[in-house]
């Protein structure tokens, strides 16, 4: 079996073991396939895998035109500039890194009327680090109101990346503040989001404990990335 096959099952299987040791719900496994060649996407895709995530939007493109016959869900979880929305909206099926509102109504106003609304989810940057994207907690409420106005977004939760090289205890401090700002949002506008988007290689299970419902994995699967490709 290629060793790509191998990481893979093996993170499938740890994703389940955790879920299955924390009780909680199935825990979605997105595959980060940044910088990796749609060759290795569709062989993930062969053995069952649906969901990719992509960082740089050009490198996605490409990816999504060689795979336009697989009927992949791709998820845009990289840092989005204004003049990126439009084929964000257009092909993409979920955006986890929205931090402005700007951005989300501009995904709202360009995502084509005939597609299903895209689903959202607000990064937090949980850690209030200076030089990592995402809105603050207390920033979360005032946001909220005007994206369920939008008519073609669909909010489904929050992201997170905590601070990196934090020991259990911290990442685990670090993913419960994310859920109860979720649990927070869902009593004060009556509303029932359901997704957590936290959990990469390196802290998956902190993020699984903390009740993530999806967990981001890129390098446990396809290995050390060398560089990036085309951002
Ligand atoms: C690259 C990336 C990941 C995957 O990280 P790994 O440590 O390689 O698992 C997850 N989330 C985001 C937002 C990323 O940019």
């Amino acid at each position: 079996m290629p060793f790509l096959l191998q990481r893979y099952f093996s993170q499938q299987h740890w994703v389940a073991t955790l879920q299955e040791q924390a009780g909680v719900k199935p825990v979605r496994l997105l595959a980060v396939s940044k910088t990796r060649p749609a060759e290795d996407v569709a062989v993930l895709y062969k053995a069952g895998q649906r969901d990719f995530g992509e960082n740089y939007l050009q490198d996605a493109l490409e990816k999504q035109r060689a795979l336009a016959h697989l009927d992949i869900v791709w998820h845009f979880i990289g840092p989005i500039q204004s003049n990126k929305t439009r084929d964000i909206a257009r092909y993409f099926s979920w955006v986890h890194s929205v931090d402005r509102l700007k951005i989300v109504k501009r995904l709202s106003e360009q995502r084509p009327i005939t597609m299903p609304p895209l689903n959202i989810c607000l990064q937090v940057n949980v850690d209030e680090e200076e030089t990592k994207a995402g809105l603050r907690l207390e920033e979360l409420s005032d946001i909220v109101r005007p994206i369920l106005a939008l008519e073609n977004i669909k909010l489904r939760g929050l992201m997170a990346i905590p601070k990196a090289d934090k020991t259990v205890v911290e990442q685990r401090k670090s993913f419960k503040k994310v859920r109860n700002a979720l649990a927070e949002i869902n009593q004060r506008f009556d509303l029932t989001l359901d997704t957590l988007s936290m959990g990469m290689s390196g802290d998956l299970a902190s993020a699984i404990a903390e009740g993530s419902t999806m967990v981001r994995v890129g390098t446990a699967i396809f290995g050390v990335r060398v560089a990036k490709s085309k951002v």
